[in-house]
C-alpha cells in the first residue's frame, strides 16, 4: 500500500515554495562529498591492508597456501567502486593500467611506478605472470617510472594466499569466500581498535585456511539443512583465528568483548542465531582461548590451535 501511495505523490504537485539551491555551490557541495567519501575510503583501505598484511604474513608458516609478496599496494580505477573512481583518478593518478598505490617504507617504489614483467607489458592487478617471475627467484623487478624504466631489487616474502578487499555496504560484515576475505566498509567503522579489526580478519582467514566454506557446501548437500551446520565451523573460525591474531602480534587481552559491544546493538544475536552462535558464547569461548593460548606462551610451547585426536 505504501508503493502506492510514493506513486501518487510522485505525480501529483506539492503544496509549499520549495527552496532552489544555486548551482555553483550545489557542484561545490557534490565535489565536497565525494572528496570526502574518498578519503574514507582510502583511509579505511589503509587500515585494513595494514593489519591484514601482518596477519597473512606472520601466519605463512601455517597457511597451506602461500603467496610471495615484494611489500606493494597495486591499483587500477577497477579497485575502487563505481562512484569513487574519478576521484581516485583526480586524486591517486589511478588509470586503467596497474601502479603502485602504497609500498612498505623497506622497499625502493614509489608510488605510482607501474610494475613491468619479463615481458614489459605493464601487469594487471594480482597477475599470475608476476607471481610465476617471482618464484623462479627473481630479485628484482623492472618499473616503468614516469618516461624511464628502473630496476628496482626486492625481497619477495611469502604470505598467505588470500587477497583482502574492502566493500561498500551498511551492513556491520565480513566474509570469505575459499579465496579471499571480504570486510565491510561498516564493519571498518564498528571495529573500535586494530585488535578487533585483526579478531576480524582473523576469524576469516580462519573460514579459508580450514576449507569451510566448501565443508559448508558439502553438508548442504549431505543434510538438506544449512543453517545449524554452520554453527561448528563459526565457532571453530573464532578459535583458529585468535591464533592466528596472536601470532600476528597483536594483543589479544580483551578483545572478546567486541562481541558484547556487537551484541548491544544487535540483541537478537545475544539470544538467538541461526547460522553463528550467540553473542554471549563467542565473547566467553574466545576468552577461553587466549587463556588457553597465554599458558602456551608461559610455556614456551608453539603458538598453533589444538587438533582433535584423530582415531585411529
Ligand atoms: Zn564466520
Amino acid at each position: 500500500m505504501m508503493m502506492v501511495g510514493l506513486w501518487i505523490s510522485a505525480c501529483a504537485h506539492v503544496e509549499t515554495r520549495l527552496p532552489v539551491p544555486d548551482v555553483d555551490r550545489l557542484h561545490r557541495e557534490a565535489a565536497t562529498q565525494e572528496n570526502l567519501a574518498f578519503k574514507r575510503y582510502t583511509s579505511m583501505l589503509t587500515r585494513l591492508d595494514r593489519v591484514s598484511a601482518i596477519i597473512l604474513a606472520k601466519n605463512a608458516d601455517i597457511c597451506a597456501k602461500t603467496r610471495l609478496d615484494i611489500g606493494v599496494r597495486t591499483h587500477t580505477l577497477k579497485s575502487y567502486p563505481k562512484h569513487l573512481r574519478e576521484a581516485a583518478g583526480r586524486q591517486l593518478g589511478a588509470t586503467k593500467t596497474a601502479s603502485i598505490l602504497r609500498a612498505n617504507p623497506q622497499t625502493a617504489f614509489l608510488p605510482a611506478d607501474i610494475l613491468l614483467n619479463e615481458e614489459r607489458p605493464a601487469i594487471s592487478d594480482g597477475d599470475k605472470v608476476f607471481q610465476k617471475y617471482l618464484q623462479d627467484g627473481a630479485s628484482s623487478v623492472f618499473v616503468r617510472r614516469g618516461d624511464e624504466i628502473i630496476e628496482v631489487p626486492i625481497t619477495p616474502r611469502a604470505v598467505c594466499d588470500y587477497r583482502v578487499s574492502l566493500k561498500f555496504s551498511g551492513a556491520v560484515n565480513a566474509y570469505a569466500t575459499g579465496k579471499s576475505i571480504i570486510v565491510t566498509t561498516s564493519m571498518m567503522d564498528f571495529t573500535d581498535t586494530d585488535e578487533e579489526l585483526a579478531l576480524v580478519v582473523g576469524h576469516e582467514l580462519a573460514h579459508n585456511t580450514m576449507g569451510h566454506v566448501r565443508k559448508i557446501i558439502q553438508n548442504t548437500i549431505l543434510s538438506g539443512f544449512a543453517t545449524r551446520t554452520t554453527r561448528p565451523f563459526e565457532a571453530e573460525a573464532d578459535y583458529v583465528g585468535l591464533y592466528y591474531m596472536a601470532r600476528a602480534g597483536y594483543e589479544i587481552e580483551g578483545v572478546e568483548m567486541f562481541w558484547q559491544r556487537l551484541g548491544v546493538v544487535n540483541p537478537k544475536s545475544i539470544f538467538r542465531a541461526k547460522t553463528h552462535p550467540i553473542t554471549p558464547s563467542r565473547l566467553l569461548s574466545i576468552r577461553l582461548t587466549a587463556q588457553e593460548i597465554n599458558h602456551k606462551r608461559e610455556k614456551g610451547e608453539d603458538l598453533v590451535p589444538n587438533k582433535l585426536r584423530q582415531p585411529k
